[in-house]
């Protein structure tokens, strides 16, 4: 390798690491009923293929969405959502302001995207990020969201936020509220994504002053 192109990739390498904003906050963020309305997005498919409408702001509780439907069990339901070739999560329209705040908040910050999902979901779910352009420079599937760091995280599922507060006792924990959802000690209940970006820069502002 000569002189020149040895300079290159040094450059190169420079430019990764500046690249990967390491000053910034790791953002942990959640899909479904965070960056995208699951509810509104497997409703207009449950209307399509059976022409009844449902209510979202009729689901109150995590795992008794089938009760709303013909569906006689949760494994139906899912069953259904799976489909024959794209998935239920192909389809879900983006939650308000949720992609432009993804989009400011990853000039500062590092977003990690944080999804429990079946094996069959994730093809669909990488599609969904990609063809809505968020920003992500990690993106996990996994069970135990605590297993990644990050500073702070938001979520909907009462059992994630959970399980985050009690082993993430240094990380920011925000609940996306909704009717499926209660507040919970140590939790910050966030109602909009300008809240969240406000709560994020709140903790970028603290952090910068601890560390001087
Ligand atoms: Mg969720």
């Amino acid at each position: 390798m000569n002189a020149e192109r040895a300079a290159g990739v040094v450059a190169d390498a420079m430019d990764d690491r500046e690249d990967d904003r390491l000053g910034g906050l790791r953002i942990g963020v959640d899909m479904d009923g965070v960056l995208s309305d699951f509810i509104a997005g497997w409703m207009a498919l449950y209307a399509r293929d059976f022409g009844r409408h449902l209510e979202v702001a009729d689901v109150t509780s995590w795992d008794g969405m089938h009760e709303l439907t013909h569906f006689r069990s949760m494994g139906e339901f899912w069953a259904w959502a799976r489909g024959g070739g794209e998935s239920v999560f192909r389809h879900l329209p983006p939650m308000p302001g949720a992609m432009a705040c993804m989009e400011r908040l990853a000039v500062e910050h590092r977003v990690v995207i944080l999804s429990s999902k079946s094996d069959w979901a994730i093809p669909d779910s990488l599609a969904w990020l990609s063809e809505h352009r968020v920003p992500a420079r990690e993106v996990h599937f996994l069970w135990r969201k605590s297993a990644v760091s990050c500073d702070v995280y938001l979520d909907d599922a009462p059992h994630h936020l959970r399980e985050l507060r009690a082993a993430r006792p240094d990380a920011v924990v925000c609940r996306r509220v909704h009717p499926w959802n209660d507040p919970l000690p140590g939790v910050v209940d966030i109602e909009s994504w300008p809240r969240f970006e406000a709560v994020v820069a709140r903790v970028a502002r603290e952090r910068s002053v601890a560390i001087g």
